[in-house]
């Protein structure tokens, strides 16, 4: 079983015990949309059994980006299409080797099948999405090509994949791409400004999206001018050294 909890009409959210991160199910009370179901197999399983439990059918699901934590699956699901950018599509192709080291040697056998099988979309198709819920797909390169985050107009949720954290600084490699990554906050600053929640990949849902981004900015501003940035992120597991990778990178 997985607690889900409600931040919005129609959206729900689970959050994993490693690195926070977030599972979201969008329904309408019988389809069941899932967005980069994660992460330990039992949390899967249990995923898959609190979605039967509430009587709703997984009809689709989707990948924020081809990054091993974001593109996994269970069987409980069903056998559901999933979904992704057609950049995300190709790179869990074509980084498979490397997604499955990162996945690790003792993750079961029949969940590292099921990684990454996603079919590159423009739009996700109608008849896998919860009927009269509209959603747009927000592509950029910020953090990973192809990254996309999926905006609910009507809810107004924003769910940004691994942009906007609240634990997170910018991560803006693998691959290093630093003017990717501000384009990014650029695209995703209008639906930030209208955003009620934003769902970030890791950390808490949250109403300060914007707030959010206007922090990634500051951040990325300080490093470049090289100033001491005053962002409490920093004393996250893992910050520092992002800190210090980000000074390299803005430094070539
Ligand atoms: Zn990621």
């Amino acid at each position: 079983m997985r607690e889900l909890t409600e931040v919005a009409p129609g959206v729900l959210v689970a959050t994993s015990r490693t690195m926070s991160t977030t599972s979201t199910v969008i329904h309408d009370g019988r389809a069941a949309f899932l967005v980069d179901p994660a992460w330990m197999p039992d949390e899967l399983a249990g995923l898959a059994s609190t979605i039967g439990d509430r009587g709703l059918s997984v009809t689709g699901g989707f990948a924020t980006h081809a990054h091993h934590d974001h593109l996994l699956w269970h069987p409980g699901f069903g056998a559901a299409p999933r979904f992704a950018s057609a950049a995300t599509a190709a790179l869990a192709v074509t980084e498979r080797p490397a997604l499955l080291d990162s996945l690790g040697a003792e993750f079961p056998r029949g969940l590292v099948d099921l990684l990454g099988r996603v079919t590159g979309v423009e739009q996700i198709p109608e008849a896998a999405f919860p009927r009269d819920t509209p959603v747009e797909l927000v592509v950029h390169d910020g953090h990973a090509p192809g990254h996309t985050a999926l905006w609910l107009p009507e809810q107004r949720v924003l769910l940004a994949g691994d942009m906007l954290s609240d634990i997170e600084l910018p991560l803006p490699f693998w691959p290093d791409d630093l003017p990717s990554y501000r384009s990014a906050l650029d695209v995703l600053a209008r639906y930030a400004e209208e955003a009620a929640v934003v769902v970030p990949g890791h950390g808490e849902p949250g109403p300060d999206a914007l707030a959010r981004l206007d922090a990634d900015r500051r951040f990325l501003d300080d490093v470049a001018a090289g100033r001491v940035p005053n962002d409490p992120r920093l004393t996250n597991p893992g910050m520092a050294e992002v800190l210090d990778h980000l000074r390299d990178m803005s430094r070539r």
